[in-house]
């Protein structure tokens, strides 16, 4: 794989196993750039800060190191050199995380940090695999293949009440289908870099697929 990969999507569709396994068995990099908005928001929240007040979000983030590892076994997101790799999959950050990421400014600095994640590694010889909402759109709008992976809203949110339940925080299902309903409708409705499928992204249907099926699909667009 020589290039990008250009993964986009609503959460629950199982794209972030998928584009790990997909990075590994490419042998690329793999670069979370929902993990980078979840590290942002962790900071602003434990600077007491508003999410909705966009000044006082810009002021927190800019003053923020985010750093994300690109190794797909082993991803790793770093709040001021930190790791907060657990800490960023709560549920107070799954609230906040769409304020957050719906500032111009946060999207800013967060997509010319990507870009330069992404050219070292296509620089260095190799591909990634980017994972997000608008990497098709707006982060590399020329990216050799770009998949936008959908699921019912039933499918996701059964996959994220078993996330919930494996990493031992209960949620009901009609909880997890609220909270994912909620954070897919703020990203898709956002003026900014908007949750959509770029005009020519393939556009997968998971709802019916394992990840492993998943998984080969996707190896089957890269091999083309
Ligand atoms: O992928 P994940 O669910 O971890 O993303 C968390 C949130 O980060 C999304 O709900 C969205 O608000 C934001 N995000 C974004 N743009 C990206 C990736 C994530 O706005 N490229």
């Amino acid at each position: 794989l020589c290039g990008v990969v250009a993964l986009d999507g609503p959460s629950g569709t199982g794209k972030t196993t998928a584009a790990r396994r997909l990075a590994t068995e490419l042998n690329a990099g793999y670069l979370d750039t929902g993990a980078m908005y979840r590290v942002a928001t962790l900071a602003v929240l434990r600077a007491g800060v508003d999410p909705t007040d966009a000044e006082a979000v810009v002021a927190v983030v800019r003053r923020t190191r985010i750093d994300v590892a690109t190794d797909p076994s082993a991803p790793r997101a770093l709040l001021d050199g930190t790791d907060v790799s657990v800490e960023i999959r709560t549920e107070e950050v799954n609230r906040a995380v769409s304020p957050v990421s719906a500032v111009p400014e946060v999207r800013e600095l967060l997509v010319s940090e990507q870009r330069r994640a992404i050219r070292e590694a296509v620089d260095n010889g190799g591909g990634i695999v980017v994972d997000g909402r608008d990497i098709g759109t707006v982060v590399v709008p020329d990216a050799p293949l770009k998949v936008f992976l959908t699921a019912s809203a039933d499918v996701r949110a059964r996959r994220r009440s078993a996330q919930d339940m494996a990493a031992g925080r209960a949620s009901s299902f009609e909880e997890a289908k609220a909270s994912v309903q909620r954070r897919d409708h703020l990203d898709s409705t956002r003026a900014t870099s908007p949750l959509r499928a770029a005009d020519d992204a393939v556009l997968l249907d998971t709802s019916d697929l394992t990840i492993d099926e998943v998984t080969a699909k996707l190896t089957e667009l890269v091999e083309g």
